[in-house]
């Protein structure tokens, strides 16, 4: 089969690999029906986040048909349409039992890898490095999905691929960040990014009951996308002297209720810290850039929450002093999938959110490289592309 693969930092291949099979008694194998690509694969693909292999399939964002199930797969079934979560859950494990699903202990074989950065593992991901499983990507005609039974959720009929295949990752990731804000009404909610988690944080926050929902971002097509679909306002921080003086100034000088981090360890940002962490990160002193961080500590009011979603490894100059005198709770996890994705597709079957407008681009698989470079470089208003394999 076909499928795009990592060949070394930013050399992406389309090879012939091949068809995955079942391996254990509980896995299915899907034939994928479209697959997008994550600003997370990003860090991966310019090797920030290491142990990606030569050869290695890329994806982790998917919709499929299933087409074989293990002698052990109980609910799902050959012919289903499934929408499955970037992370891997067992369904046993106590964190699994407490809804923790991308802290399950039994999914990542390379547990021993991630520890020394990350002190204990996280749950495997798709296509997303040995150190976090080693499992082959979405970006291919067919994958082997484990625990089939706790990780695939049916599609409902009415839906097209689109308006689920956001369910898998982007969605999710940003539905929990707003959760994690504990949202009351009348709370200002400020989120870093407008790229598809960025977005959908916006917009699970109006869903939610925020009465003010602000977007940050450079781009003026994803600043229009949080105005029109999350009713945002929004802050182009390359035009204004300072996000936080903006934010105060929003919201009567106190600061947001919570801020949402969905940019991550490759933040861009104008000031003298910025010009620092991206010289140290190319030096190899340490993985992160945290300029939208920092801010969102700054920005934050008292009392307040900071949810962060985007992915970080290690970093220096973190504002700890700020966070612990102004009393901020901190919230932050890879993202929980299989706890929200059956409340997110009745979202769009009930007519209130539909993620579909992120799809903006459609390839084949032969065009993953073009792709990705499209896609870094936000080139003719990307915010996803889809794979269609
Ligand atoms: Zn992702
Ligand atoms: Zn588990």
């Amino acid at each position: 089969m076909r499928a795009v693969c990592w060949h070394g930092e930013n050399d992406l291949r389309v090879d012939t690999v091949p068809r995955p099979a079942l391996v254990n008694p509980k896995d299915a194998v899907l034939r994928v029906r479209a697959s997008t690509a994550c600003g997370s694969d990003l860090h991966v693909i310019d090797g920030l986040i290491p142990t990606m292999r030569e050869g290695d399939v890329l994806g982790h964002e998917f919709v499929g048909e299933v087409v074989e199930t293990g002698e052990a797969v109980e609910e799902t079934e050959t012919g289903q349409r499934v929408v499955v979560p970037s992370f891997i859950g067992c369904g046993a494990c106590s964190y699994c039992h407490d809804d923790l699903w991308s802290l399950c202990d039994n999914t990542n074989p390379n547990a021993a890898m991630q520890e020394p950065v990350l002190g204990d593992s996280t749950a495997g991901v798709y296509g997303y490095t040995h150190a976090f499983g080693g499992y082959a990507g979405s970006h291919a005609e067919y994958i082997r999905v484990p625990h089939a039974d706790v990780n695939c959720f049916e599609v409902p009929d009415e839906l097209d691929d689109e308006q689920a295949l956001f369910a898998s990752d982007a969605w999710p990731t940003g539905y929990m960040g707003a959760d994690f804000c504990d949202i009351e009404d009348g709370d200002t909610v400020a989120v870093w990014g407008c790229g598809g988690v960025g977005l959908m944080a916006q917009e699970s926050a109006a869903l939610m009951g925020a009465e003010q929902v602000i977007g940050i971002d450079r781009f003026p097509e994803r600043l229009e996308a949080a105005r029109e679909h999350a009713g945002a306002e929004t802050i182009d921080y390359t035009a204004v002297d300072s996000v936080v003086d903006r934010l105060d100034a929003l919201t009567g000088g106190r600061g947001p209720d919570a801020c949402i981090d969905a940019v991550g360890m490759e933040a861009h940002g104008t000031g003298l810290a910025h010009r620092y962490d991206r010289a140290k990160q190319e030096f190899g002193l340490h993985t992160d850039r945290g300029e939208a961080l920092r801010q969102a500590i700054r920005a934050v009011r008292k009392g307040g929450t900071l949810s962060v979603l985007g992915v970080y490894g290690l970093m220096d100059k973190f504002p700890v002093g700020v966070l612990m005198n102004k009393g901020i709770t901190v919230e932050t996890a890879q993202q929980h999938g299989q706890r929200y994705v059956p409340q997110l597709l009745d979202h769009v079957v009930e007519g209130e959110m539909d993620p579909s407008y992120l799809a903006t681009h459609e390839f084949s698989l032969e065009d993953g490289p073009t792709a990705y470079r499209m896609f870094k470089e936000k080139e003719d208003g990307m915010i996803r592309p889809v794979f269609k394999p």
